[in-house]
């Protein structure tokens, strides 16, 4: 890995391309997937790289909403994993919930890989400290979380191909699905199905952005973080009528502010 100084005024953001682009190296993505994390660079650069006010309020929601769920799932794919990965499996032992590794261009090779890096992460996840605030057996709520995504037995209805192919106990019985950096298509296709579905992209113009029941509109690492100090804040807020549409418009003038100023 090449050393970048803690002086670099862009060090986090290079950071995080390292690791695309290791994960690439390794065949852990699809080819999209440098070119997806390039599209959010940009956006992240025109929000600041910050966690703006609209995107604070989608995360609080986000979270109601996943703890008022009876069947949520963590959605999953390789730029998650490899950016954020320890950050989802905190957030699913929180909310006792399975993470399901779901790949638009899906290959049993890299499917694979990426649940045994996510095996690789809980043991990191077990020896760092539990967060304060958790009620129960932390260490024992790490390691029930179950991962899914290697025998895919459900399809969800209204899309073709390998990208339809999800697993029953995860995507196929969730109610709610947090599932950051999804496809338009997909994201429509699961709330066709009548699922609460809660994206994470950094472009507020995307179609699943657009298309999503919450969009939070934030790198993200950045928001998962959120949605950890929301959990472990208890703030046992309730989901409201949320307005997406008008979310959405928030983080866009949140852009153009933060342009006017830049
Ligand atoms: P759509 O079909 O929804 O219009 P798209 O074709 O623009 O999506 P994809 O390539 O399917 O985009 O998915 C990548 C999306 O993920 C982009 O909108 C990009 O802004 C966003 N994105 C990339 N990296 C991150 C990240 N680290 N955090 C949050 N969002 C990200």
């Amino acid at each position: 890995m090449v050393e970048i100084p803690d002086s670099h005024p862009r060090k986090k953001s290079l950071l995080s391309r390292q690791k695309i682009v290791e994960g690439n190296d390794k065949g852990l993505l699809a080819e999209s997937a440098m070119i997806a994390h390039g599209r959010g660079e940009a956006f992240d650069y025109l929000l600041g790289e910050r966690t703006t006010e609209s995107a604070e309020s989608a995360i609080r929601e986000s979270v109601a909403r996943l703890r008022a769920a009876n069947n949520p799932v963590i959605s999953v794919n390789g730029n998650t994993v490899l950016l954020a990965g320890k950050k989802a499996l905190r957030l699913a032992a929180f909310l006792r919930c399975p993470i399901e590794v779901n790949l638009y261009y899906r290959t049993p090779e890299r499917v694979s890989g990426l649940l045994s890096l996510l095996e690789k992460q809980r043991i990191l996840v077990l020896e760092e400290p539990e967060p304060s605030g958790f009620e129960g057996d932390w260490q024992e709520s790490v390691r029930n979380v179950t991962l899914l995504g290697s025998s895919p037995d459900f399809r969800i209805e209204g899309l073709e191909g390998p990208r339809s192919h999800c697993t029953e106990e995860g995507i196929g019985n969730a109610d709610s699905i947090l599932v950051p950096l999804e496809d338009g298509d997909r994201c429509e296709a699961l709330v066709n199905l009548g699922k609460e579905v809660i994206v994470v992209d950094l472009n507020p113009l995307s179609r699943s952005a657009k298309m999503a029941t919450v969009t939070i509109v934030d790198e993200v690492s950045r928001a998962f973080e959120g949605m950890l100090a929301e959990l472990i804040a208890d703030s046992n807020r309730v989901p409201t009528d949320w307005d997406n549409a008008s979310a959405l418009r928030d983080s866009l003038v949140e852009i153009a502010e933060f342009l006017s100023k830049s």
